[in-house]
C-alpha cells in the first residue's frame, strides 16, 4: 500500500529565538515537496513562536504528559501543546525512555492522551546495541510496540490518520551508524505485521518511519527500503541546508 512519506525533525534540547530563521527556511523549502508531510518537533518553549512564524506548517512537541492537568511540576499537557500551536508530538523517544525511565505503559498513556486531544503522535520504539547483537531486536522491539500502542475510545477515532511509528535503533541515534537495509526492512515488516494485528486494515495505513543518523548522504538508500515511510531526523534537522535534501530524497522516493 502506498503511504504518504513523513519527514519529521527532532530538535531535542536545541534551538533559541535566533533559530526560528531555520524553522522558516525549512517550512518555505518544504512547500516545494507537497508529496511529503514535513514537521519539526522543537523544544516546548519554542512551539508558540515557531507556529506563529510558519502558519500552516506542522510544528510538534517532543513529549507530552499523559494526564489532562494537575500536580505534575515541569510537565506539559496535550491541551497546552495544542493551545501553543503544536499539531503533533513525539512520544517514547529512547532518550526519555532511558533517562526519564519512561515505561511502555506510560508511553501508551501519553499516546492515548495526545490522540484523544487531537494531537498527532510519532511513537518511537527501538533496541539497544546488546539486544541487536544478541539477535533479539525484532522480538524485543515488537513487544515494545505492542505494549506502547494506543487503544481506547478516545484514541481510536484518530487511528490511523494521526499516528506514526518511528523505528529508532538506540545505537544508531547520533552515532553515524545505521543498520543494514536488510535489517531495516526486516524490522519494518515485523512492525507492520504487529500494527495489522492490533488495528486490522487501519494498521496498513500507519506510516513507519526510520530514525537514527539519517543524513542527506544516506536518505535515498533508506527511503528505498520497502515499508520505510519516512524518517525521524535529529542532528540533521537543525539546519535547512542539511534537512531539506532529506525531504527532497523522500519526495524522489514517493
Ligand atoms: C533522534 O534522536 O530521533 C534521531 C534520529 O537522532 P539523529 O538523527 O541525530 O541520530
Amino acid at each position: 500500500m502506498a503511504r504518504k512519506k513523513l519527514v519529521a525533525g527532532n530538535w531535542k534540547m536545541n534551538g533559541l529565538s535566533a533559530d526560528l530563521a531555520e524553522v522558516k527556511a525549512i517550512a518555505d523549502a518544504a512547500r516545494a515537496y507537497p508529496q511529503v508531510d514535513v514537521a519539526l518537533c522543537v523544544p516546548a518553549i519554542l512551539i508558540e513562536r515557531a507556529a506563529r512564524a510558519v502558519p500552516g506548517f506542522a510544528i510538534g512537541a517532543q513529549d507530552v504528559h499523559e494526564a489532562e492537568s494537575g500536580a505534575y511540576t515541569g510537565c506539559v499537557s496535550a491541551a497546552m501543546l495544542l493551545d501553543a500551536g503544536a499539531s503533533l508530538t513525539i512520544v517514547g523517544h529512547s532518550e526519555r525512555r532511558d533517562a526519564q525511565r519512561e515505561s511502555d505503559a506510560q508511553v501508551k498513556g501519553k499516546a492515548e492522551a495526545a490522540l484523544a486531544s487531537g494531537l498527532g503522535v510519532i511513537l518511537c520504539v527501538g533496541e539497544a546495541l546488546d539486544v541487536r547483537e544478541a539477535g533479539d531486536a525484532v522480538a524485543t522491539v515488537g513487544a515494545q510496540l505492542d505494549a506502547s500502542l494506543p487503544h481506547g475510545a478516545g484514541a481510536a477515532a484518530h487511528i490511523p490518520d494521526d499516528l506514526a511509528i518511528a523505528y529508532e535503533p538506540i545505537w544508531a541515534i547520533g552515532t553515524g551508524r545505521i543498520p543494514t537495509t536488510e535489517a531495516i526492512a526486516e524490522m519494518h515488516a515485523a512492525l507492520r505485521r504487529r500494527l495489522v494485528a492490533a488495528y486490522g486494515e487501519a494498521g496498513e495505513r500507519i506510516p513507519i518511519l526510520y530514525g537514527g543518523s539519517v543524513k542527506s548522504s544516506n536518505a535515498a538508500e533508506i527511503f528505498s527500503v520497502r515499508d520505510v515511510d519516512g524518517a525521524l531526523v535529529g542532528g540533521a534537522s537543525l539546519k535547512a541546508a542539511d534537512f531539506v535534501p532529506i525531504v527532497a530524497a523522500a519526495a524522489a522516493a514517493s
